[in-house]
């Protein structure tokens, strides 16, 4: 038996304060599991269930806060969020079960550990458990893999769908820290693995997310997620695809792109945006795109296809956004 505190903090400040040595508890679907198998082992769990960071709120100037313990289901099923982010709606219900939607939360999905099974067996060699101790997935079975951003350390994807939405709608992400607040652009929240892929993102120690905003979208932005998985629910993405795109006539004006399952992060492609603003909507400028944005990926033994069903993912989720506009 593996001894740990546990304590519930009663304000922000308490939960900082105590999460500087420890971890935070918010619905435990991952830290739970992961705490059985031995694979993590904080000294100290702070739940943080009891703060008031439970609510989505529409800003004044249009626009949304979503507290961090927001439920995913809650989340997914609020009226501003299905009527101008589906994408967002759209990814959260495909995510996971009914029941771990109501007990998932909004940081808590931005957080996610890896499914990588090696991360989750301390029988293997796993960089991200345990630094310097090697990497199995690399000559192992690695058909979940990255493609995307991996180094000669870590190839282990983001599992989240929530934050491929979010990255598409230009999330930012609001923390509470020793040192007082800051906002993170999420683009700028998570690290590829390099030669520390133990670090995911850059959070300092004790540093607590607290809210999430998204700003407003400009008029008639329409949003979709497509995710391609092994079977049709409970599954992770091998390719997701999370589009927002506003039009004049057929001319795409804005579109910002994100994709899931093939990156080690939650992937914003910049390349298939430029390669698709200020250009017409249509099957060839989508495939366009869609080879731009998978021009560096680099496949292992076992996941090549997976650069191909990216695309695919792409060409289609664009096609139903446009086709509706
Ligand atoms: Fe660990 Fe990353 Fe290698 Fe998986 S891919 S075994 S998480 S170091």
């Amino acid at each position: 038996m593996k001894v740990f505190r546990y304590s519930q903090a009663r304000s922000i400040e308490g939960a900082v304060r105590a999460g500087a040595t420890g971890t935070f508890l918010a619905g435990g679907t991952t830290l739970v599991d992961l705490m059985k198998l031995d694979v993590l082992q904080p000294p100290a769990v702070v739940d943080i269930n009891g703060l008031p960071l439970d609510r989505v709120e529409t800003l004044p100037g249009g626009g949304v806060r979503i507290g961090a313990l927001v439920r995913n289901s809650d989340l997914a099923n609020h009226e501003a969020v299905k009527t101008n982010y589906a994408v967002l709606s759209e990814a959260l219900l495909s995510g996971a079960s009914p029941q771990l939607r109501n007990m998932a939360t909004t940081g808590g999905n931005l957080l996610q550990k890896t499914r990588c099974y090696y991360y989750r067996d301390t029988n293997y060699a796993c960089n991200k458990r345990q630094p310097g101790s090697g990497c199995a997935a690399l000559d192992g079975f690695n058909r979940i893999h990255a493609v995307l951003g991996g180094s000669d350390r870590c190839v282990a994807t983001h599992p989240s769908d929530m934050a491929v939405a979010m990255m598409a709608l230009e999330a930012t992400v609001h923390v509470q820290g020793p040192k007082g607040e800051r906002a993170i652009a999420l683009d700028q929240f998570y690290l590829v693995p390099g030669n520390t892929p133990d670090r995911e993102n850059v959070l300092l120690p004790g540093e607590l997310i607290t809210h999430v905003t998204l700003a407003a979208l400009a008029g008639g932005t329409r949003s979709r997620y497509i995710k391609l998985r092994d079977r049709a629910q409970y599954e992770f993405a091998l390719a997701s695809a999370a589009v927002a795109v506003s039009m004049s006539g057929r001319r795409i004006q804005r579109v910002r792109i994100a994709f899931g399952g093939v990156g080690t992060k939650p992937w914003r492609s910049r390349e298939a945006e430029y390669a698709l603003e200020g250009h017409d909507a249509g099957t060839e400028n989508f495939r366009r795109a869609a080879d731009a944005a998978m021009a560096d990926a680099k496949p292992l033994k076992y996941n090549g296809f997976k650069i191909e069903l990216a695309k695919r993912a792409l060409v289609r989720t664009l096609e139903e956004t446009t086709q509706a506009a």
